[in-house]
């Protein structure tokens, strides 16, 4: 097997008494894109959270290229919220809201992030822009203000800023499901062509057909637990386990 970028261990997520994330362990590999199907409220998002630390984990261990971020301590996870900026800037996140700054052109909206946060010189980061921007076809509208642009390409923009932080791993929770239905393959074929360019991509999606043809490995959660995963070919043709089964028939 090849490189593990992302690798879950144990991993528990509570709010208050409610247990979302019973013991999920999960690896990605580099290039590998990950499909993350399960039922609304089987702990997706929750999951996706805990990876960029934008929740925290209640129990278990996240490494992020062979490297441990947090740590548990007397069951509980410490964490540095330095670190946890720098853990960030390595994971990246594209949600169901595009959150683009509508003050900024969609070219600044790729740019700011890399100059302010990494350092990169101006001329260096617009360059990166221009490459990001075009992998998502939407180069031509550089100089435009993200009320400009329909949802679609407004997404597009999104997936676009957050690779030019040149991320480890890209998260996507449900990018399309904000969209009109005629706008959803749009950025459905852009995300396409990132996992075939290669990156490692961990993706919640309601999209099978998206999940058949691009994953490498699905994953169905099922309350808060890995219930089944395998290949596409597998789990969402001839799924083993009941609940797998009953998701897959309430989806056709
Ligand atoms: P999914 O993304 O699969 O729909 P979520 O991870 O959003 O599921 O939610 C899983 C469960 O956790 C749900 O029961 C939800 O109500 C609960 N939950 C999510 N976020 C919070 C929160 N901030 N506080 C309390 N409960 C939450
Ligand atoms: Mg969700």
């Amino acid at each position: 097997m090849t490189e593990e970028v992302l690798r879950i261990e144990g991993l528990r997520k509570a709010y208050g008494l409610l247990e979302v994330l019973k013991g999920i362990d999960l690896t990605v590999h580099r290039g590998e894109t990950v499909c993350l199907i399960g039922a609304s409220g089987s702990g997706k998002s929750t999951l996706l959270r805990c990876v960029n630390f934008l929740g925290y984990p209640t129990e278990g261990r996240i490494y992020l290229e062979g490297r441990l971020i947090g740590r548990e301590s007397g069951g509980k996870m410490a964490y540095r919220e330095s670190k946890l900026c720098a853990v960030r800037t390595h994971v990246g996140m594209v949600f169901q809201q595009f959150n683009l700054f509508p003050h900024l052109t969609v070219e600044e909206n790729v740019t700011i992030g890399p100059i302010k946060i990494r350092g990169v010189p101006p001329a260096v980061a617009h360059e990166k822009a221009a490459e990001q921007l075009r992998r998502v076809g939407i180069l031509d509208k550089a100089k435009d203000y993200p009320s400009q642009l329909s949802g679609g390409q407004q997404q597009r923009v999104a997936i676009a800023r957050a690779l030019a932080m040149e991320p480890s791993i890209m998260l996507f929770d449900e990018a399309t499901s904000a969209l009109d239905p005629e706008l959803v393959g749009e950025v459905l074929v852009a995300m396409r062509k990132l996992a075939e360019d290669g990156t490692t991509m961990l993706v919640v999606t309601h999209e099978l057909g998206f999940a058949y043809n691009v994953a490498h490995r699905v994953v169905f959660l099922h309350e808060g637990t890995i219930y089944e995963e395998g290949p596409p070919q597998e789990i969402l043709v001839r799924p083993r386990r009941p609940r797998t089964q009953d998701f897959l028939r309430g989806h056709t």
